[in-house]
Formats: structure tokens, sequence, C-alpha cells
């Protein structure tokens, strides 16, 4: 299966079946995101025990790249500490913006074929974005403009 095959599988699949697509009602915080470009909105919750996420979920409605990459990023990053959660934030970002880096671990590593559609990126990036500014406390919604 080329890389190709498994980015539309992994992408149609986390559109199809969200994962943590729920609200979390005793969310340490959350916040909302908006990429108009796309009209992708999205909400996310995070609990945190320390310096541990110990639950993420989103809720909200977007293009299939958008909730995907919540989907993965939800999935990937639950039980993960801030510090890791920052660090693949940073990756994630890199590597859709072009830098050189070290690839994206397991199913995350399909994000990465969004480069190839530059008027996607922000939609992949928006979830990671406004989990980043929820972990820095903000409290306004973010947006991608
Ligand atoms: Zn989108």
């Amino acid at each position: 299966m080329d890389l190709r095959d498994l980015y539309q599988e992994v992408i149609v699949d986390h559109n199809r079946k969200p994962r943590n697509f729920h609200r979390i009602d005793h969310a340490t915080r959350k916040l909302e995101g908006f990429n108009p470009l796309c009209g992708d909105r999205l909400t996310v919750y995070l609990a945190l025990d320390g310096n541990t996420i110990t639950d993420l979920a989103f809720e909200g409605s977007g293009c299939a790249i958008s909730v995907a990459s919540a989907s993965l990023m939800t999935e990937t990053l639950k039980g993960k500490s801030i510090r890791e959660a920052e660090a693949l934030f940073e990756n994630v970002h890199g590597i859709l913006t072009g830098k050189p880096g070290d690839g994206l671990p397991g199913k995350l590593a399909v994000l990465g074929g969004v480069r190839e559609y530059p008027t996607r990126v922000k939609c992949a990036t928006l979830c990671w974005h406004t989990l980043s500014a929820a972990l820095h406390g903000a409290d306004e919604p973010v947006t991608t403009e």
C-alpha cells in the first residue's frame, strides 16, 4: 500500500468514525477553533491531572481533513504529558509548513500527506493550534487567519 492509499484510508476512516468525538463535561480547559478559509469549526476539551492529559476530546464540524486530524490528535495525545503534546505540535506544524523533520509517528504520518494540498494545511493544523492555545491557558477562540 503506498502512502497515497494509506492517506486516503486513514483520513476517510477518521472522518467517518471520529475518535473521542464528544464533549467532556468536567473539562479542565475547553477552547474553540475556527478556520475561516474552509469553515472548519471545532471545540477541543481537555482534562489535566498535573502535567498529564488524562482526557482529550473534540466536537464540531468541518471538512474531512480537519475532523480526521482532530481525531488522530486526540487518539495520539490522550494520556501523554503536556511537554509531549507541545513537542508533537511543533513537529506536526513543522512538517505541514515545509520544514524538514523526522516524520510523524504512527498514523499521524498521513498528516504529512496534506503538504501536497497547500490550501488544506490550515484544516489539518486547526485542532493542533487550538490544543496548543488551550494548554497555554488561552480563553479567546483560536482562528487560523
Ligand atoms: Zn477544512
